[in-house]
């Protein structure tokens, strides 16, 4: 089973995937728990390149989709699909509709372009279930705010840049709803873990 969170920035995603990956590791399950961009060595690398040094230089619109891309490749081949092979579940922090809506609906590239690229480098991997945190991007900027960590990166968006990106999260899961489980961010995380965790038990037992 190949479950991902997405979300805008400050929505919480990290937390909700250690709490899921300790719920099923807790029933004896094989949980991978993995992220976007940056989840391997050669990611690690790309992640610095498209996230940079304060003031560095930064890849243009079609270069940043071409490294996202690079990264997911690289991560579904040698994370994300062996470990599906063995039985496990894989708990991603963030997939494909991230690049849709920070590279396509962010940056204005054609998304059907992006969602092509996509599709290439994973070879049409799609996830089982798409986790929505939502989270209204003034709220989740002060989330991250408050937190002090690399920040420069968020901080250079507008907020304009930020809506976009989460009225296409909310658009792409309106579009499939069977695949997505649409959560308010700003409930409790005991009661978003709570619900996520039924959601993901359900799919289990099927
Ligand atoms: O999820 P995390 O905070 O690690 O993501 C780092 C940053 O990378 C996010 O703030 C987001 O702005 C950016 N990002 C992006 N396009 C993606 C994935 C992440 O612009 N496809």
């Amino acid at each position: 089973l190949f479950v991902v969170f997405e979300g805008g920035e400050g929505a919480g995603k990290s937390t909700q995937v250690t709490r899921l990956a300790e719920t099923l590791g807790g029933q004896g399950r094989e949980v991978v728990t993995t992220r976007e961009p940056g989840a391997t060595p050669v990611g690690q690398r790309i992640r610095a390149l498209v996230l940079g040094a304060p003031g560095s230089d930064t890849p243009s619109p079609r270069a940043e989709a071409l490294l996202y891309a690079a990264d997911r490749a690289h991560h579904v081949a040698t994370v994300v699909r062996p470990a599906l092979v063995r039985g496990a579940v894989v708990v991603s922090d963030r997939y494909v509709d991230s690049s849709l809506a920070y590279q396509g609906a962010g940056r204005t590239l054609p998304v059907d372009e992006v969602s092509w690229l996509s599709s290439w480098a994973t070879g049409g991997l799609k996830p089982d279930l798409v986790v929505l945190l939502d989270v209204e991007p003034r709220v989740g900027l002060s989330r991250v705010a408050a937190r002090g960590e690399e920040t420069d990166h968020v901080e250079a968006e507008s907020l304009a840049f930020h809506e976009r990106v989460r009225y296409a999260f909310l658009d792409l899961a309106a579009a499939d709803p069977k695949r997505y489980l649409v959560l308010d961010a700003s409930r409790p995380a005991d009661e978003i873990a709570a619900t996520v965790a039924r959601r993901v038990e359900e799919m289990l037992v099927d």
